[in-house]
């Protein structure tokens, strides 16, 4: 069985597909505590209903999407989620996975896009990632960093520079909502001419940073 913490239906918030509506599986449960987390209430392991993997999947058929977002919560840390992923695939859904880039990526199945989240000092959980997953990376995968101040920046600039030159995926750097204005973000990246791309939050911009379930 899968924690489910909610299935619902809205427009893909963040990565390249961006605005392309896209119905969202978030699995409950994350050990991690990441300080500017905007999804505290599926942390518990426990923070939603047990669903079969058929059951997820009706329920997915039910919103006829063609974009399924599996996250969280941290989806990998629910050994079944692999089985959905899989199930997913075969049934022809264009595929996404939100990871926080604390867990092992090798059994995703190759043609679910992964967004793979790295970790940046102010987020105080750093030392999570596990660098071992970038070498997976395909080139339709995504790699977020979430900034919220200079240090963040420079730190993820030197992570680019020195660990990244030569990843297939594509790279995404994303304000902390309220905190860190995409303005200087933008500034910043264009000055140092990063290969990056700026991921700004749709679903706050358009709902606000407290609306949930949209
Ligand atoms: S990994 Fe994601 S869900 Fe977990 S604490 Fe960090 S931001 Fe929140």
């Amino acid at each position: 069985m899968l924690y489910i913490h909610e299935i619902y239906q809205s427009i893909q918030g963040e990565s390249s597909l961006a605005g392309v509506p896209c119905t969202f599986v978030r699995l409950a449960g994350c050990s991690l505590r990441c300080t500017y987390c905007d999804t505290p209430q599926a942390w518990r392991p426990d923070a939603g209903t047990a669903m079969s993997v058929d059951e997820v999947l009706a329920k997915v058929a039910d919103y006829a999407p063609s974009l399924v977002l599996v996250t969280g919560g941290e989806p990998l840390e629910q050994a079944e989620c692999i089985d959905l992923l899989k199930a997913l695939v075969i049934r022809k859904y264009n595929v996404q996975l939100e990871t926080s880039g604390a867990f092992d990526i090798s059994d995703v199945p190759p043609s679910v896009q992964k967004i793979l989240d790295i970790k940046a000092p102010s987020s105080g959980e750093q030392q999570r990632h596990l660098w071992g997953n970038l070498a997976l990376l395909q080139e339709h995968d995504e790699i977020k960093f979430v900034l919220r101040d200079r240090n963040d920046y420079e730190w993820c600039k030197e992570r680019i520079e020195a660990d990244l030159p030569d990843t297939p995926a594509e790279i995404l750097l994303s304000p902390v909502w309220g905190e860190l204005d995409a303005a200087d973000l933008v500034a910043w990246m264009l000055e140092d001419q990063l290969p990056v791309r700026l991921n700004l939050q749709l679903h706050k911009i358009i709902w606000g940073a407290n609306a949930t379930g949209v």
